[in-house]
């Protein structure tokens, strides 16, 4: 199914993830959704497609931000000129608001140690700071929430899907069925819901528990094709959700007999689900794991309790 509105552009990464999609809408306004990572290669490529369409960088009215992670959105850098236009939680990353900065470091310390993360893995400062590498320097001109239409992109509404990010918004074009998804919902790999600095209020959120109910959220609307933020578009939605979902609760029955043997804190989880990975990439396997915690927890199938400021895990025992 080909919508002639929607004009995908595929841009390299300097991510595991690969290409991203970013999408050229020519309506009223001439909008872009999302605007790739902020490397030279990308921003080549991004002004060979335009010229493709005789238009340049300049001729871009607004961008809207699917979420804010530097391979959708560091390219703003590249169109000052252009509205940008998002969910309100996109801006602390996407001005890279030092005050912001500060509080991501010291929020991950203190909430690493809760889960039992000992000191010498302590490299977080440098994944926080790792995470604006190829981000941008902007700020929102238009904030959008749940039910908001943007002007001149007429016809979408939008829909807050966080769990991939706090900030995460898809379009949704009731119309005709189609879904600008971000990364949502991606086909060659599980979205991973992230940890994140709460904003609004005190305590962390449950990226999972987020996750788990945007991606039901789709279920219940007449979707027929989702232009997702990596990877082909979709259209055997339900069937990927179902596989999602699947694949989720398999993973969280993984942790929930690790659990029935003993308590253990997120930290020892994480080892034991992912023994290869956990090192190199602590921080979304945490995320993962921690996800799967607050699932189980959510489902009244395990508790926390605490013992000198770190959180041990166990399983809520059957009464007899
Ligand atoms: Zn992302």
């Amino acid at each position: 199914m080909k919508d002639e509105r929607i004009i995908p552009i595929s841009l390299p990464t300097p991510f595991a993830i690969g290409d991203v999609n970013i999408y050229l809408i020519k309506g009223e306004a001439l909008t872009l959704i999302d605007a790739g990572p902020k490397t030279e290669k990308a921003a080549a490529v991004l002004k060979n497609k335009l010229a493709e369409h005789g238009l340049t960088l300049d001729d871009i009215d607004q961008v809207v931000l699917t979420h804010h992670h530097a391979d959708h959105a560091g390219l703003l850098d590249e169109c000052p000129g252009a509205a940008v236009v998002g969910h309100p939680f996109n801006e602390a990353y996407i001005s890279q608001s030092p005050a912001f900065i500060e509080k991501q470091q010291s929020f991950f310390t203190y909430l690493f140690k809760q889960f039992g993360v000992p000191d010498t893995m302590g490299s977080l400062s440098l994944t926080v700071k790792r995470s604006y590498r190829f981000s941008c320097k902007r700020s929102l001109t238009k904030t959008v929430t749940e039910g908001s239409t943007i002007d001149g992109l007429e016809g979408w509404r939008v829909l807050e899907t966080p769990g991939h990010a706090s900030s995460h918004i898809a379009l949704f074009h009731e119309k005709s069925g189609s879904m600008l998804g971000g990364d949502l919902l991606l086909k060659p790999s599980s979205s991973n819901p992230l940890l994140e600095t709460p904003q609004k209020e005190e305590e962390r959120s449950a990226p999972l528990l987020d996750y788990l109910a945007s991606i039901k959220r789709l279920l219940e609307l007449p979707l027929s094709v989702v232009y997702p933020g990596h990877g082909e578009n979709i259209t055997a939605i339900q069937e990927l959700i179902a596989r999602r979902l699947e694949k989720q609760r398999s993973r969280a029955d993984e942790v929930y007999r690790m659990l029935s043997e003993k308590p253990h804190t997120a930290f020892e989880i994480c080892r034991k689900l992912f023994p290869a990975v956990y090192e190199k990439e602590l921080f979304l396997t945490m995320s993962e794991t921690v996800g799967q915690l607050d699932d189980l927890q959510s489902r009244g199938l395990i508790a926390s309790g605490e013992a000198d400021g770190i959180f041990y895990y166990h399983i809520k025992r059957v009464e007899k």
